[in-house]
């Protein structure tokens, strides 16, 4: 395998946990624990993403190859890599959880590529830290599938991510008990390798304002700045207050463009705490994660979460708006002046009205978002949710012909018997008023459709596509993974024989585990 370059910044430029001992405990005044991956007793990789792999100038024999497989297994450490974790905190289900910190992800360091862009590589599953608190440190093959492929997904999807290098499976049995009910059993253990510019949640900024910890809140936030929105840096300079009031309102932006994308495809994050939550505005931590089969906006996948559903899908827009307020609370101490604070919070809010409109604007094939079309779009939300409609099956419908009337939509719906004369007339209605805004519209027809279909997927990593590749896996055969993998490769492009996945839910999957529902265990 070829070397990696690795570019130690964050361990050389950030106060690091003096105590090297790898024994859980509160780590103050500090960015990171120096930690090493516990070896593992026989790696087996069960795939790896090739364009991932590129964006390291990683070829596919060096994918293949023996070194790689034990550098992400965490049974070597490549050279120059120094591993280490990170301290974080987080509000959890909206209460602050104190230190939470990276208690089963090992960061291997930042790569630097042919191009200078720099890479954090980090496997998530590779043992405990100082900030495993009561857990193994370790993940289980179904988890790691689920984060392996919807990280690649979405990034084909054109939804902001960090992404998944490969998956291997460590050869170790871990215990679990998936629905928490006192039936622990053992699974296979797996470790995935994320990539992102940086792991930087709200959570690392927000420890240190909770502890007071103010010189170091400042280094980590100057630290950020400097390297990853250096662009900044030619207006104001590190230290001014403007500058992290600047940076913040970026922070916003990135993050109120990302969760306009998964309001587009129907993915529901699960877990919006603000650990979870990337400084880069990217989708972070595939938990108990779930995609909208039938449009039903009150739809949470976590079950941990099932009570108050506070992260259920059209919430998230006003989650993420609550944890930008913890974000903000927390760098207050850098710019002692609430005001641009509270602009750019205001902002966000206009922002992602204007943003959704527009994006609904591009699924429905509008050249242009005009006044009055948000009726049109809340129409089409409420008739969706009336009955069991399939989003993405609806979409895509609409986006490859002309729909007159609910026959030209019956693939769309789980149950045709709830099919009413009422509804009958209201889709009606609202194809005819749909019909007349294009008319409005100059762009010839199959133009627009073309257009559409770059917007509005074929293919998503539905939940139940999810847990049969799983099934499959944990029997020794991980050939539905890559072929799954291959799929949302270009989820916008119908794919010869790969029909069968853009089929809607089966009915067996309609209330099992994994496919409709999913706890936080992992
Ligand atoms: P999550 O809900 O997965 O985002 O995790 C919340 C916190 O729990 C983070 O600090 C994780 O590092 C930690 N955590 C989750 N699972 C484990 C595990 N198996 N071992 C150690 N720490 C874990
Ligand atoms: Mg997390």
């Amino acid at each position: 395998m070829k070397d990696l370059h690795f570019d130690n910044r964050f361990v050389e430029q950030l106060p690091a946990d003096p105590d090297t001992k790898n024994a859980r405990r509160q780590v103050h005044n500090a960015c990171y624990s120096l930690v090493n991956p516990t070896p593992v007793s026989s790696p087996q990789l069960v795939s790896y993403a090739s364009e991932a792999a590129a964006l390291i100038d990683l070829s596919e024999s060096d994918c293949n190859s023996g070194e790689f497989l034990q550098i992400m297994a965490g049974n070597s450490i490549a050279g120059g890599s120094q591993p280490y974790a990170m301290c974080y905190g987080g509000h959890q289900f909206g209460n602050w959880a104190g230190q939470l910190g990276d208690g089963r992800a090992i960061n291997l360091g930042e790569v630097t590529n042919k191009s200078a862009q720099h890479w954090t590589l980090q496997l998530k599953g590779a043992g405990e830290t100082p900030y495993s608190r009561t857990a193994d440190g370790l993940a289980v093959l179904r988890s790691s599938i689920r984060e392996y492929i919807c990280s690649e997904a979405m990034h084909h999807l054109g939804v902001p991510t960090t992404r998944a290098l490969c998956l291997l499976t460590t050869g170790e049995q871990v215990m679990r008990d998936i629905m928490y009910d006192g039936h622990p059993a053992a699974e296979p253990g797996a470790i995935v390798c994320r990539m992102a510019p940086s792991f930087i949640r709200f959570g690392n900024f927000q420890i240190f304002a909770a502890r007071d910890q103010l010189t170091e809140l400042r280094q980590l936030a100057d630290f950020t700045i400097r390297h990853y929105f250096p662009h900044l840096l030619e207006q104001h300079s590190v230290g001014e207050p403007e500058i992290y009031a600047a940076w913040f309102a970026e922070v916003c932006g990135s993050t109120v463009s990302m969760i306009v994308d998964w309001m587009r495809v129907g993915f529901v994050h699960g877990v919006m705490n603000t650990d979870n939550m990337s400084i880069h505005g990217l989708t972070i931590d595939y938990g108990p994660y779930g995609w909208l089969d039938n449009f039903d906006p009150e739809w949470t996948p976590n079950t941990t979460d099932a009570q108050h559903r506070r992260y259920r899908y059209n919430q998230q827009p006003n989650i993420a708006l609550w944890n930008l307020y913890q974000l903000a609370n927390s760098l207050y101490p850098l710019i002692e002046d609430t005001k641009p604070l509270e602009t750019a919070l205001e902002q966000m809010q206009v922002d992602y009205q204007h943003q959704w409109r527009l994006m609904m604007a591009g699924k429905l094939g509008l050249e242009q978002y005009q006044h009055g079309d948000e009726m049109i779009f809340e129409k089409l939300e409420k008739l969706l949710a009336v009955i069991e409609t399939d989003m993405t099956i609806f979409y895509r419908l609409l986006s490859e012909k002309t729909i007159t009337g609910v026959e030209d939509l019956l693939e769309a719906y789980y149950r045709p018997e709830q099919i009413t004369d009422r509804y009958r007339s209201d889709m009606a209605s609202w194809l005819h008023s749909y019909q007349a805004r294009l008319s409005d519209d100059s762009r010839p027809h199959r133009e627009r459709l073309q257009a559409m279909q770059k917007v509005n997927p074929k293919y998503i990593f539905r939940n139940y596509l999810a847990q049969q590749a799983i099934d499959k896996s944990e029997q020794g055969d991980h050939s539905m993974v890559n072929e799954l993998l291959q799929l949302v490769r270009q989820p916008y492009v119908e794919q010869p024989g790969m029909q069968q996945y853009a089929a809607k839910r089966p009915d067996w999957a309609r209330s099992k585990v994994g496919c409709s529902m999913l706890s936080c265990s992992s």
